[in-house]
């Protein structure tokens, strides 16, 4: 597909015409919305491929490389509805709905729900999970009352605090921070508790404890190439969508009123009539101009915003190590959280091309990232091996890695760290012809693929409401 784009992206104006930036599922759900709408869309991407953080590709061998392992929650629903208009939503394989942990030593418990209304179906989880003390849950239970009922202004009230502060000034058991709640802040946004505000914690737990089926997990039956951005693309390519691969946007030209055009990395500069922006927040830093940051605090806001480091890894095994066909949590090592994709994905079942059923292909994300990122693939492939064999003594003692892969992303999701939730932009920003999505732009469900389809809709309807269109 990506042959097809070898032409330079065009000038247009004419009333309707939109420039997105940036081809993750934020920008490419917008360009969909806005065809779809009948404005003439041109997107640009830097990459050679499409799909941002949930873009795969295969390797020399032909096997499928992800940026990273990706779960569906069943709290989504905008990107639902789009696999729905797809026709790829039965692509999703849903999973026993229990929440899976492995400590050092082989030691592990498990959250389980029982199909009763919320809150009751977590009554096993928070009494029979095998590891914590009733004591020890009773006191966080006590907890949950604003958890369940304080909704989303209880949250955002404890944006000052780190999880860890929160966790700490109610008591609550060091055991539990340091072996449920670390793997799911690692796992959430591959930062651990100690510098993720409270704030993103509590929403996710509310949003669990609140909703039965919020914390069900689905994987892709294979590659998110195959069933998600690369049916995404081919639609916009048939609605007309000019899609650009290999096109980098250096700077936003603004003209103290608005947005006049984007200077190109070849030089070229490109106009239409509205301006979308899909870019990563450390790459949209760079493409503000100064004048532009200092117009309004809604610019220089978001200045304050990075991205995390990440690292993922897929290994081969030679043997079976887990019968768990489902995300694993390990606060112990460094894979906080990993899944044998072998299992979970059958698609991935294979190995240079041969079948790999029987045996172990594990995807694991590599977190805290920040040290990490910088050892070499040699120390990095130990390391994860030692956490491994160290998790599952028995089955992979004696295993063998018959292939590896690495991907590492230096700026991945926003960093949602303390005192951030308040410079969070809008789609809708104060320069009339410019728009924002992406995942660090208000939406409740961060920066997920859901909080990025949100972002794309939220962004498109805001531009239709500009022009006078009904979304
Ligand atoms: C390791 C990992 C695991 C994850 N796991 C999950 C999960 O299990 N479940 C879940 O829901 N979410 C998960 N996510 C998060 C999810 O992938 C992202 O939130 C989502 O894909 C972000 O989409 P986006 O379009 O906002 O941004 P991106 O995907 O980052 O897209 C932005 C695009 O802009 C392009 N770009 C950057 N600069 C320029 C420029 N100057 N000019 C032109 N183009 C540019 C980039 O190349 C990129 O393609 C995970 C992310 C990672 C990294």
């Amino acid at each position: 597909m990506n042959d097809m784009m070898t032409a330079a992206p065009q000038t247009t104006t004419g009333g309707n015409s939109v420039l997105i930036l940036g081809g993750g599922l934020a920008g490419l759900t917008a360009a969909k919305r806005l065809v779809d709408k009948g404005f003439s869309v041109q997107l640009v991407e830097k990459r050679d491929i499409f799909g941002g953080k949930v873009s795969a590709w295969k390797d020399k061998d032909g096997d499928w490389v992800e940026t990273g392992l990706h779960c569906f929650f069943g709290a989504y629903k905008e990107i639902y509805d789009l696999m729905k208009e797809l026709g790829t939503y039965d692509a999703i394989l849903w999973k026993t709905h229990e929440l899976n942990y492995r400590l050092s030593q082989g030691v592990k418990f498990k959250f389980k729900t029982w199909n009763l209304p919320s809150p009751l179906h977590l009554t096993p989880a928070l009494f029979r999970n095998g590891y914590f003390s009733i004591p020890e849950m009773l006191t966080f239970a006590k907890v949950l009352g604003p958890i369940l009922f304080g909704g989303d202004k209880y949250n955002e009230a404890q944006d000052h605090l780190t999880y860890r502060e929160w966790h700490e000034q109610r008591g609550l058991s060091q055991r539990m921070i340091k072996k449920m709640f670390l793997p799911m802040a690692l796992a959430l946004k591959f930062l651990p508790p100690d510098i993720l505000s409270a704030n993103i914690v509590l929403a996710v737990t509310g949003e669990f404890l609140r909703r039965p089926d919020a914390s069900k997990m689905g994987f892709l039956k294979g590659s998110p190439q195959e069933y998600l951005t690369g049916p995404l693309c081919d639609y916009l390519q048939k609605k007309g969508v000019k899609l650009y691969t290999n096109s980098r946007a250096v700077e936003l030209i603004y003209d103290g009123e608005k947005i006049t055009g984007v200077k190109m990395a070849n030089g070229e500069t490109l106009t239409a009539d509205y301006y979308l922006t899909a870019l990563p927040v450390h790459n949209l830093k760079t493409v503000m101009p100064d004048h532009l940051k200092a117009s309004h605090p809604f610019f220089s806001n978001i200045c304050a915003f990075e991205g995390v480091p990440v690292v993922t890894i897929q290994v081969w095994y030679d043997r079976q190590i887990t019968d768990i066909d489902n995300i694993l949590f390990s606060p112990d090592g460094v894979i906080p959280f990993y899944a044998d994709v072998a299992q979970t994905t059958p698609e991935y079942a294979t190995m240079q091309g041969l079948s790999h059923k029987g045996k172990t292909r594990f995807e694991v994300g590599v977190a805290p990232a920040k040290d990490l990122i910088k050892l070499s693939d040699a120390e990095l492939i130990a390391k994860v091996d030692s956490s491994i064999k160290d998790l599952f003594p028995e089955t992979a003692k004696d295993a063998k890695i018959l292939k590896h892969t690495i991907v590492r992303v230096p700026q991945s999701v926003y960093a949602p760290y303390p005192g951030l939730e308040q410079k969070r932009p809008t789609q809708k920003t104060p320069v009339r012809n410019l728009f924002m999505a992406g995942g660090y732009t208000k939406n409740r469900f961060y920066d997920s693929m859901e909080g990025a389809v949100s972002t794309g809709n939220k962004a498109a309807a805001e531009l239709l409401k500009t022009h006078g269109v009904p979304a």
